[in-house]
């Protein structure tokens, strides 16, 4: 089978709806954390496997030999993401796994919410598990889907300077792992996955303006005044200076990926951002 952990989140349910189109439901496992949460899933004639990162034993069963499993890697960083995905790698390993591909982050960028996947890749790695690197870059969603203060305000605020990201839609790297994961030859290989086009955060708003009739600007702040407007704004401590980080982290050019990978994987172009900001404002 092919297995798909994550399957309820954003991008398992990309990968999920666009495995479908290739193999038949019965061949497709989903796991999941909350089954009620997978109905929809479950409607589509996947099976469906209930288990939990932190729990070794719900791992029990879930793998066969044979299987080609996605890792979505984990979004609870207070737990532990490392154990968390060592604990699948573990769990495939001893079920005989064929492939076991995770969604890392591109090697380019040292921003600390890299760590985890860099740790993650090295386990991987020394498993002996047959294994696919997908170093994810930054997902448009990222920015189209938190529309409503840069709208409310006619602001862009980032703490990112002249940093360019070539971001791409989440369908974009599910369309990378439904690739890898039904595709030939990826064994042991590493794609750095990264939209078709860099941009800036000053175009990002000009696109804004142009799609949105309204005048909205690029309002470039200091890492220390970004963090300040993240946890005014209710975002905890610890996580305001992970996003500040990413946007030091973009005004080096850390999150630029220019391999072409992604699109090469995915038969097609990637998604343009006024594509997605088109997506985002029609609702
Ligand atoms: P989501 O937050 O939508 O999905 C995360 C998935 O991980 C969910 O399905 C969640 O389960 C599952 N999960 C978390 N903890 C556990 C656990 N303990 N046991 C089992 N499953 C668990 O994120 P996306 O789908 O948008 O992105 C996927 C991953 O990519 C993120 O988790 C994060 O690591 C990373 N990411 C990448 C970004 C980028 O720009 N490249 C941006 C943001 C995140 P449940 O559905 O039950 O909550």
């Amino acid at each position: 089978s092919i297995v798909v952990t994550g399957a309820t989140g954003h991008l398992g349910r990309h990968v999920v709806r666009q495995l479908l189109e290739k193999v038949p439901a019965d061949r497709v496992t989903a796991v999941v954390r909350d089954r009620d949460r997978a109905a929809d899933l479950a409607a589509l004639g996947v099976r469906i496997a209930v288990a939990d990162y932190n729990a070794p034993e719900s791992f029990d069963g879930v793998f066969a030999p044979g299987d080609r499993v996605l890792l979505i890697s984990g979004n609870e960083f207070d737990k532990g993401r490392v154990r968390q995905h060592t604990v699948v790698i573990d769990a495939a390993k001893k079920a005989g796994a064929a492939l076991l591909a995770y969604t890392s982050a591109p090697s380019s960028l040292t921003a600390s919410l890299a760590d985890d996947h860099r740790a993650t890749e090295e386990v991987l790695v020394g498993s002996g598990v047959p294994y696919v690197l997908l170093r994810n870059g930054w997902y448009h969603e990222n920015y189209t889907e938190q529309l409503a203060p840069v709208l409310e305000h006619g602001a862009v605020v980032q703490a990112a300077g002249d940093g360019r990201v070539s971001s791409a839609s989440r369908a974009d790297y599910a369309a990378a792992a439904v690739a890898v994961l039904t595709g030939e030859g990826h064994e042991n290989k590493a794609y750095e996955l990264g939209g078709d086009e860099a941009w800036s955060f000053a175009e990002y708003a000009a696109e804004l303006s142009r799609q949105t009739g309204k005048e909205i600007v690029y309002t470039p702040v200091s890492t220390e005044a970004y963090t300040g407007i993240l946890t005014g704004a209710g975002v905890p401590g610890p996580l305001a200076g992970v996003l500040a980080g990413v946007d030091a982290a973009i005004e080096k050019g850390e999150l630029v990926v220019t391999t072409g990978d992604l699109a090469r994987l995915a038969g097609r172009p990637t998604t343009p951002l006024a594509e997605a900001v088109a997506a985002a404002l029609a609702g």
